[in-house]
């Protein structure tokens, strides 16, 4: 029966995963598949499918890379515009980012993830900037409650004030991703770092790890430690400073996250993300290609019928993460879920290698 097809090809594209904290295999994955694949005629067994992804997609190859960890093999190269949020802030988008003053509704500014002391966390902007002024990061003008503000165009700003960042969008840039056709297992996951890739989205749009650190130097990670706080828009994204927009989180699963028992900030102050170009109302949705070329989804498995927390669902690993049949992969596919209720809610690791430099901008 076709099915017990699908399953026994399934086990031999996975067979890496069982065996995820041995590294004998891993060299060997791509050329055991790559037979696999010719003798049953199967055309491709990566997991892009122009057809997942959306109007923001302009052009797909397969070209020879190398991975992290030594291996040679075939990438695909994948060309999005960067204008698969929208075309600018101005059109609503993206956004908002920066408050304009503490007394601004919560819902009418961004977010911002803070690491001080005085209430630390992902918050709305406002509490943020008021926990940093709390802290001696002089933020708020305290004659007017307006929040210093920054957009970076230009670095002719007070440097004894502390501002609250957010550059300008530009929609007009290209993004190209490099992802392994076959992916390959690491002998140990990745560790997904402050700001490090972790892949795209179904529009094309960058997902990274943490935002910068407000308070922490972090060595090789440009712009931190600053006493400056980067707003994130209520979808968990925003324009870096060289105008690409990108995502802190999992877009499609930024509401489970937002209404979870760790924030309620959906009740409290209705933030909710209602991009109309993000599946924001479907928390089991397909979500994008993590850069290990495995595919992420939203917070909810369909199979197991709750939001997936790593530990918390029998069946996913610790980078939240297991191997079933989805609607976009009938023959079972490895995929992360993003997480219910953690800011980032990415992925806290990827089982796969990846290529080093996996995004350019242009
Ligand atoms: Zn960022
Ligand atoms: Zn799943």
């Amino acid at each position: 029966m076709h099915k017990i097809q699908n399953i026994v090809v399934t086990a031999l594209l996975f067979t890496g995963l069982a065996a995820c904290s041995s590294s004998s295999n891993d060299t060997t994955d791509t050329s055991t598949e790559t037979e696999t694949e010719t003798e049953t005629g199967t055309e491709t067994t990566g997991n892009f499918d122009s057809s997942m992804f959306g109007d923001a997609l302009i052009s797909n190859e397969e070209v020879s890379c190398t991975l992290e960890n030594g291996s040679t093999t075939t990438c695909y190269e994948i060309t999005f515009s960067a204008n698969g949020v929208g075309d600018s802030e101005g059109n609503g988008t993206v956004g908002p980012f920066c408050p304009e003053s503490i007394t601004t509704p919560r819902n009418e500014g961004g977010l911002g993830s803070y690491d001080g002391a005085t209430t630390p966390g992902f918050q709305p902007m406002m509490d943020a900037a008021i926990a940093m002024d709390a802290d001696g990061y002089d933020i708020v003008d305290d004659a007017t409650g307006n929040i210093y503000f920054d957009d970076l165009t230009d670095r002719n700003v007070d440097a004894s004030f502390s501002y609250c960042l957010s550059p300008p969008f530009d929609s007009t840039l290209e993004l190209t991703y490099l992802v392994p056709v076959v992916p390959e297992v690491r002998t140990e996951p990745f560790q997904v770092g402050t700001i490090d890739s972790v892949g795209f989205g179904v529009n094309g749009v960058p997902i990274k790890g943490n935002p910068p650190s407000v308070t922490t130097v972090e060595a090789g990670i440009g712009g931190t430690g600053s006493g400056n706080i980067p707003s994130l828009d209520v979808c968990g994204g925003h324009p870096d400073p060289s105008g690409y927009y990108h995502w802190h989180n999992v877009p499609q699963a930024v509401n489970t996250l937002l209404a979870s028992e760790n924030y309620n900030y959906t009740e409290q102050y209705g933030l909710e993300c209602s991009n109309p170009n993000i599946a924001f109302d479907e928390p089991a949705s397909f979500s994008g290609m993590a850069k290990d070329g495995f595919p992420i989804y939203g917070a909810f498995d369909s199979v197991d019928s709750m939001n997936t927390t790593p530990g918390n669902v029998a069946t996913v690993d610790a980078c939240n993460g297991h191997n079933h049949i989805t609607d976009e992969f009938p023959n079972g596919v490895y995929h992360y879920h993003a997480l219910e209720s953690t800011f980032p809610n990415i992925p806290a690791c990827l089982i796969g290698s990846f290529v080093s430099r996996d995004v350019t901008v242009r």
